[in-house]
C-alpha cells in the first residue's frame, strides 16, 4: 500500500500540497494550529540561561477594553520544533532511515546540533540543515514563540526547596551542618493553554503526516534539567493557503477576547471546549483579512478522520516504514524532475 491509499482522508487535500519534493518555493503552505496543554508543574525556560520561565510583556487582547500590556509565559519556537524533531528521529533511526556521514574519514551516523548532519534524511530535508563548506536546506517547517492565553500572575507558582544532601536530610553527613542552600523555582501550572501554529512550507503528503505524527507524539517540553513537563498536544484545524496566516500572538490576543468576554479576568483553568470553539472564531475571523487565494479550512468531522488515520497508521510499525521510505523516494525523483 502506498500513502495515497493508507491515508484517504488527507489524501482529500493533495491539490494544496507539493506532489514531489522541489528545490524551489511554489508557495504551498500548510498551517498546523496547536494547543499545547500542560498536564503537570512544567517550566519553559532557555536552557543553561540560568533564569526562570521565559516570559514576555504584550498587549492582552485585540478588542479596545483589552489594550493593555500583560506578561505571558513564553515556550520558545527552539524549544517546540527541538522536541518534535527529536520525536520524529527516534523513528527514522528505528527504521535504520537516518544516513551516514564521513567525518574525518570516519562514518558518523546523522545527529542533531553536530556539525555533521546527513543532508538526505527525512529530518535534514524537512526541518533544514546547514554544512559548512556546501549543502543546505532551509527548514520547511516554520513556527514562532507560543504564548499563554492567561496573564503569568494566573497561570504560574513559585515554590521554594532546600537542597537536601545524599542521605535525604537538611544536615550534611560528614559535618553535621545545616543545609543553607534554599532555592525557588517558577513554575506553569497543569491545565495551561499556550496556542502554537506550525507553518509549513512546500511539503508533500507524506511530509505533512511526517510532522502531524510528530506533533501528536511529543509531550516533554519543560526544561530538560528540571524533568518537568509533561504536555498534551492537539491539533485544533489545519488551513491550508497560499501565503502565511497570521501569527501565533494574534490568535492568542483574539482567543483571549473572545473567552474573556465581559468577565474581569479569564477563568482558570479553562474549558477546553470553549477554548476551541474560541479558535474556531478566531481562526475565521483572523482569516478574513488575510490578502491571499481563500484559505482551506479543516477542522471538526474532517480533521477528526485524518487524526484516527494518523493512529492507525502508527499502530503498525511495517505501514510506518514504507511511508517513511515513500516520503525519501520523493527526494530523488524530486532531485531528477529538476
Ligand atoms: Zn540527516
Amino acid at each position: 500500500m502506498n500513502i495515497t491509499e493508507q491515508l484517504p482522508a488527507l489524501n482529500a487535500y493533495r491539490q494544496y500540497l507539493q506532489p514531489h519534493y522541489q528545490r524551489f518555493p511554489s508557495g504551498r503552505y500548510a498551517n498546523l494550529l496547536v494547543v499545547r496543554k500542560t498536564l503537570s508543574e512544567t517550566i519553559f525556560r532557555t536552557e543553561g540561561s540560568g533564569e526562570g520561565l521565559s516570559k514576555e510583556l504584550v498587549t492582552a487582547g485585540m478588542q479596545a477594553s483589552n489594550r493593555h500590556a500583560i506578561r505571558r509565559v513564553v515556550i520558545s519556537k527552539r524549544k517546540q520544533t527541538a522536541v518534535e524533531r527529536r520525536v520524529g528521529r527516534e523513528l527514522l533511526r528505528e527504521h535504520e532511515l537516518l544516513k551516514t556521514v564521513m567525518v574525518n574519514k570516519t562514518p558518523q551516523l546523522c545527529a542533531l546540533n553536530t556539525n555533521a548532519p546527513c543532508g538526505k534524511c527525512i529530518d535534514c530535508m524537512l526541518y533544514g540543515y546547514a554544512v559548512g563548506g556546501g549543502g543546505a536546506q532551509k527548514s520547511r517547517v516554520m513556527t514562532d514563540d507560543a504564548y499563554s492565553i492567561g496573564p503569568v500572575a494566573q497561570i504560574t507558582s513559585k515554590r521554594t526547596f532546600n537542597a537536601t544532601f545524599d542521605n535525604g536530610t537538611m544536615r550534611n553527613p560528614l559535618t553535621n551542618e545545616a543545609s543553607t542552600s534554599i532555592n525557588e523555582d517558577e513554575y506553569v501550572l497543569p491545565e495551561t493553554h499556550f496556542l502554537d501554529i506550525e507553518t509549513l512550507k512546500d511539503v508533500t503528503l507524506g511530509e505533512l503526516q511526517y510532522v502531524i505524527g510528530n506533533i501528536a507524539r511529543s509531550s516533554r517540553y519543560g526544561a530538560i534539567s528540571s524533568r518537568l513537563g509533561r504536555v498534551r498536544n492537539t491539533l485544533a484545524a489545519i488551513i491550508f493557503s497560499d501565503t502565511e496566516i497570521f501569527s501565533n500572538l494574534e490568535l492568542t490576543q483574539s482567543v483571549y477576547d473572545t473567552l474573556k468576554g465581559e468577565r474581569k479576568e479569564l477563568d482558570f483553568p479553562l474549558s477546553d471546549a470553549d477554548l476551541e470553539q474560541a479558535v474556531r472564531d478566531s481562526t475565521s475571523a483572523l482569516l478574513a483579512r488575510v490578502v491571499g487565494r481563500e484559505p482551506i479550512v479543516v477542522d471538526g468531522e474532517p480533521l477528526q478522520r485524518i487524526l484516527n488515520e494518523t493512529i492507525a497508521l502508527y499502530r503498525k510499525p511495517e505501514d510506518v516504514k514504507g511511508f517513511l521510505q515513500e516520503i525519501e523516494q520523493s527526494y530523488s525523483s524530486g532531485m531528477e524532475a529538476k
